[in-house]
């Protein structure tokens, strides 16, 4: 029998593999330009870890993590997200005293969640956390900087933001007190899972899909009505800031999170074109996290990104195709290693342009037609002839002018005014 991937452990094309890179280019140019700095964290951390951070009740510790014991005996988790390693990191590494940091990394991050389109055991994020910034400001540069790779992906018009504000742990602690107290008015009506949830996370059942608990929540208490003032400054600000730099945006009170460590400004970028798997991007604040894990107080916000949601939103990318820009064809011995010698050569003098040698030899139609498909617009051809005058053959795959002939000791020169012409 032959061995499968592991289920929910995607293989990435690639012709998908291409889309995710656009993401992270664009991602990745943003956050240059914003001065956030990239750091790399590990794909393991102690299991403590995630237990005293993203919340014993929540899906991702109850039921999603991948946890098993090493060698020594020790308690591991492959991280099922960023944001308490990244706090774990800042505070061993002494990022967060008296500093500013805007970080950001990326990866996969791993959960033990039903797999579906758009939903993954491995999937890819990419994450930013700012520590050491408490007013509206620095939640709304976040949501600019969103929106600029949004705006660079081109699928602005398909993402809505939806935000809202958990206020501060009291109001979460009177909110969630007044919910139960409501919805256990209704216990035999809310589905299964909100049945459970009541119990272990109340919060939660604000994201239930089901009808017949959605019209339950209709007449439910909201958080708003518990908000203390700092807090509702607090949103009311970055709503301004948003409404200034022209973002717009949905107050959307069922936004709670699945993660207990968020407090204050929580959101979302939605889009309705995946299905039930709509969110691609999501954050808040979470500034009581860096003392709950034994640091000073610090404030902190941040988000995460799903790649592998983010790249099924682009139209795809010719499939075949590799993108080359110079393909090599030859035939004999003397020419192979001569156009192994040149491609090099052009590596070395043609900036970004992607060259690819013909090998495993075979007739010169059979390797144009390869040549063809490789996207290339130049083939360089060399046989014995061309060697023995020092020469190649170049033939534009993508026009219809004559093959020309160009001395091998000119092509550098050659390619790099051909290519500056382009
Ligand atoms: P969802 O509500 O879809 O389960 P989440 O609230 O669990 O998402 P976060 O933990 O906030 O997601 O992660 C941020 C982003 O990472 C999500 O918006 C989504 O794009 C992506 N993501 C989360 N879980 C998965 C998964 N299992 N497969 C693919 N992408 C995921
Ligand atoms: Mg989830």
């Amino acid at each position: 029998m032959k061995i499968q991937a592991v289920r929910g452990m995607q293989d990435i094309l690639p012709a998908q593999k291409k889309l995710y890179r656009r993401v992270e280019d664009a991602a990745r140019a943003t956050l240059d330009a914003y001065g956030y700095q990239e750091v790399g964290l590990p794909l393991l951390e102690q299991t403590r870890l995630f237990q005293r951070s993203v919340g014993e009740n929540t899906d991702i510790v109850a039921k999603e993590m991948y946890t098993f014991e090493d060698r020594n005996g020790d308690s591991l988790t492959l991280r099922p997200e960023g944001t308490a390693s990244c706090v774990r990191f800042g505070e061993e590494n002494g990022l967060f005293f008296n500093q500013m940091q805007r970080l950001w990394y990326s990866g996969p991050m791993f959960r033990h969640e039903r797999p579906q389109k758009g939903r993954y055991r491995q999937f890819e994020q990419i994450g930013v956390e700012c520590f050491g910034m408490p007013g509206p400001d620095i939640d709304s540069e976040l949501l600019l900087l969103c929106a600029r790779i949004w705006r660079k992906l081109g699928i602005e018009d398909q993402l809505r933001l939806e935000l809202n504000s958990l206020g501060n742990s009291e109001t979460r602690d009177q909110f969630t007190t007044h919910l139960v107290e409501y919805l256990s008015r209704y216990l035999n009506d809310l589905d299964e899972e909100s049945q459970r949830r009541l119990k272990t996370n109340p919060l939660r059942i604000l994201d239930s899909k089901d009808d017949r608990t959605r019209d339950i929540l209709k007449e439910a208490p909201v958080l708003s009505q518990f908000l203390d003032d700092e807090s509702r400054q607090h949103i009311d600000s970055l709503c301004a800031m948003l409404d200034q730099s022209g973002v717009s945006y949905l107050i959307n009170p069922a936004i709670v999170r699945g993660l207990d460590y968020y407090n204050r400004t929580v959101f979302e970028w939605v889009t309705d074109n995946l299905g039930a798997q709509g969110t691609v991007c999501g954050g808040g604040r979470y500034d009581g996290l860096v003392s709950q894990l034994g640091g000073k107080d610090t404030p902190a916000v941040g988000f995460a990104m799903g790649l592998d949601r983010l790249a099924m939103m682009l139209p795809s990318v010719d499939e075949d195709s590799a993108g080359l820009d110079i393909f090599f064809v030859s035939q004999g011995g003397a020419a192979r290693a001569a156009a192994v010698g040149l491609a090099e050569d052009l590596r070395n003098a043609l900036n970004a342009k992607s060259i690819q040698v013909h090998c495993g030899g075979g007739k010169f139609k059979a390797q144009l037609k390869k040549a063809d498909a490789s996207g290339a617009s130049l083939a360089i051809i060399l046989g014995e002839e061309e060697v023995e005058n020092g020469t190649v053959g170049v033939k534009y795959l993508r026009s219809r002018r004559e093959q020309i002939t160009v001395n091998q000791s000119e092509l550098a020169i050659w390619c790099q005014s051909h290519f500056g012409k382009e």
